[in-house]
């Protein structure tokens, strides 16, 4: 056992653990929508919520909201946000709006994969050209590496542009399934801040316990008291929400008693479990009765006909225990390029989110969405120590684990393995169809008894034929009777002198 590179990994650890602690503490995050941007949304009155659920019930009952994920990479594709990451992200928002009849799904497979370095850089000066590739019929969220906004409160984690109809969130918050998606969907569909108004805590140590003033300094908007007297008119014009003068941002815990006096003398009380607060480390976020009907009318607004569609998204939960089958635990897999994936699936699932990672070099990743329950994989490199992963979803339930093994990869290049009598061997048509034959054309130098088979993933045999072969050029046939499912299989030519082995796709 080498001692030395571990104490160093290590080392190395600790180092970055400590950076990033402190880091923490120098930059707060924030939200990037401003008191300017909060006064581009829709407002709604109580009155307003009553005459919609009255004329729509149904469109208020419970809804199913399509969302596109536009992955930002570099422009050379670097950088991209894991699709594990946005399936456990979408799976922590459909709970935090899951007691209101919400259900948020992914529109056509919900990913749209976007290298563009002004993008995934420096977003907030490219509003016009985030725009341009806006799905148009989703939500549409771009996750970015980072979503800054300039402001000098903090690290922008994300933000609603109201101006361009998008949403932006930074890639770590996805990576720690944090609750930024679910405070910007709140801002998109028209919520507002609790500290609406307030672009600074107020500020304890100047101005005392007190609140001295009845307009926020800086933004003069109306504080909003205790009473509720003016909630219709101050902070985020909710009134079953508390007031909230951004204190929240002041404290890394879930607290909220300062020992502060509204302008009123009341002691101020802000709720700090609600989604769309800035309080911090709280074991569940929620949204206010009104704040959801509120959600709920934009949603069904004339504005937001764009969202509606057909399509019924499948909520199934997916239970039962995945296993995978190839390749084994720690098993090295010789052919390097030519790495057999396959597992048992779980009932109810319709894709599977493969994931391969270098273990090395976690940003050296491969990822594949596919309906089966087995992958060929050709773009893996030799030598090295990888952690595959494979995560069942549908497209609207994404909270199923992955799971995982490590494996090995050798330095067998399969194309190269053909046995040396034998050249021009191509198979086609490729893929092909269930009933459809399939023809070898090869060139041989040897002549004798072979057979021709088909084999699944497993290295289970499907069909076997006797062939002979002859010295020249030639052609081969296996007779398709639709008696093969669609899949992936190894088609395999066997002789004395060697075996020549080719992946076929059946469609
Ligand atoms: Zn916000």
């Amino acid at each position: 056992m080498n001692i030395k590179p571990r104490l160093l990994i290590l080392a190395l650890f600790v180092a970055t653990t400590i950076v990033t602690v402190s880091a923490q503490h120098q930059h707060r995050g924030e939200c990037g929508v401003t008191y300017e941007m909060e006064q581009q949304l829709p407002v709604y009155s109580k009155k307003d919520v009553q005459l919609f659920k009255e004329a729509n019930p149904e469109r208020f009952a419970s809804i199913n909201i399509p969302v596109m994920f536009h992955t930002v990479a570099n422009s050379v594709g670097e950088g991209r946000v894991k699709r594990k990451d946005i399936l456990k992200s979408l799976c922590r928002m459909n709970n935090d709006y899951a007691e209101h009849g919400v259900v948020y799904y992914l529109k056509d497979g919900g990913f749209n994969e976007l290298d563009n370095s002004n993008i995934f850089s420096n977003v907030s000066m490219n509003g016009d050209l985030v725009q341009t590739f806006k799905d148009g019929a989703a939500v549409d969220i771009f996750i970015t590496e980072n979503a800054d906004t300039g402001s000098s409160l903090g690290t922008t984690l994300g933000f609603y542009s109201p101006g361009g109809d998008y949403i932006i969130i930074r890639k770590k918050e996805m990576a720690d399934s944090s609750g930024t998606m679910s405070h910007e969907v709140g801002h998109y569909f028209s919520l507002r801040h609790p500290h609406s108004g307030w672009d600074q805590p107020y500020d304890i140590e100047t101005y005392g316990n007190s609140v001295p003033f009845n307009t926020v300094p800086g933004t003069g908007a109306l504080i909003e008291l205790m009473d509720g007297s003016n909630c219709e008119d101050s902070g985020d014009k909710i009134c079953d929400t508390a007031p909230d003068y951004l204190l929240g941002f002041t404290t890394q815990s879930c607290f909220d008693n300062f020992g502060v006096f509204d302008p009123n003398g009341d002691a101020l009380e802000s709720d700090e479990t609600l989604s769309m607060g800035y309080f911090n480390n709280c074991p569940k976020y929620v949204f206010s009765p009104q704040q959801i009907d509120r959600a709920k009318l934009n949603i069904a607004s004339p504005g937001r006909d764009f969202l509606l569609n057909t399509h019924t998204p499948n909520e199934t939960e997916i239970t039962g225990d995945l296993a995978i089958i190839s390749p084994g635990f720690q098993e090295t897999v010789e052919t390097y390029n030519g790495v057999e994936v396959s597992w048992e699936g779980v009932q109810d699932a319709d894709l599977y989110l493969v994931e391969i990672v270098n273990f090395a070099d976690p940003a050296d990743f491969y990822e594949y969405t596919t309906p089966n329950e087995a992958l060929f994989i050709t773009d893996l490199e030799p030598n090295k120590v990888y952690f595959l992963n494979v995560k069942p979803y549908n497209d609207a339930y994404t909270c199923y684990p992955e799971v995982g093994l490590p494996f090995l990869t050798g330095d067998v290049e399969t194309s190269l393995n053909d046995p040396s009598f034998v050249s021009d061997f191509v198979v086609y048509p490729n893929p092909s169809h269930t009933n459809q034959d399939i023809i070898v054309d090869m060139m041989s130098e040897w002549s004798g008894n072979a057979t021709l088979s088909i084999s699944d993933l497993a290295g289970k045999v499907i069909k076997h034929q006797a062939i002979q072969i002859s010295n020249g050029t030639q052609q081969l046939v296996t007779n398709q009777s639709g008696d093969i499912q669609s899949g992936i299989y190894f088609l395999k030519l066997s002789t004395v002198q060697g075996n020549v082995t080719r992946k076929i796709v059946i469609q």
